[in-house]
């Protein structure tokens, strides 16, 4: 343990808070070694100061990735193609509505019709379970995850899978629950719910300007 002035990195963002992304945490130094196309030896030596003959000695077949003369190529231990970063930048230079939707949130004041949906799907299906008398109505979704829910923006549950990683269940809860919880969202999502205040039909991305942005 030491405290922060020890070090002379410093994440990307300069402040950390507790809602900062991974990318605002990320060290200066780490987004340098990743940017650059430097020998990742002579990066290191350069980093640390280690002007001996043996700072960028190897005795492997080859040195590191960051050399095109060589046959090396990192991908062929891969099953899919390299990730360079290149492709996703040039679709979003193409195509801004690529952009990974973030974990936004709804305002607290958005979320309770749906809550209050979620929890009506709890209560009914409890009531038809047959083990109701020794399966608490916990055990179908506990509050918290119907909270979670009913917060999380309509991006985030575009399926039964967004649910299922949202709330950390397995599959066999989501072919069961989590496609009942899918359908009551989609539904409510559509506007085909009747509810005076229930969440807008299809928000767009300009007028979510209500929702909280936490990554
Ligand atoms: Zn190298």
């Amino acid at each position: 343990m030491a405290e922060p002035w020890a070090f002379p990195d410093k994440p990307y963002a300069g402040t950390v808070k507790k809602s900062s992304s991974k990318q605002e945490r990320t060290g200066c130094a780490a987004l340098h070694l990743i940017q650059s196309t430097t020998c990742l030896r002579q990066f290191f030596a350069l980093y640390l100061d280690d002007q001996s003959s043996q700072a960028t000695t190897f005795i492997a077949p080859w040195c590191c990735d960051r050399h095109n003369n060589t046959s090396f190529d990192l991908s062929t231990y891969f099953l899919g193609s390299q990730y360079t970063g290149i492709s996703a930048l040039e679709d979003l230079a193409t195509d801004p509505s690529k952009k990974r939707p973030r974990n936004r949130y709804q305002a607290m004041d958005e979320h309770w019709p749906l809550l209050k949906k979620l929890r009506e799907w709890r209560t009914s299906a409890h009531g038809r379970d047959p083990q109701r008398s020794v399966q608490p109505i916990t055990w179908l979704c506990d509050d918290d995850a119907l909270n979670a829910l009913s917060k999380a923006h309509p991006d985030n549950l575009r399926s039964q899978d967004n649910i299922i990683k949202l709330l950390d269940k397995t599959e066999e809860w989501g072919s069961d629950c989590g496609a009942a919880i899918f359908a009551i969202i989609s539904k409510f999502n559509s506007g085909t719910m009747t509810s005076s205040s229930s969440r807008p039909a299809k928000r767009s991305k300009a007028s979510s300007s209500s929702a909280i942005s936490i990554q």
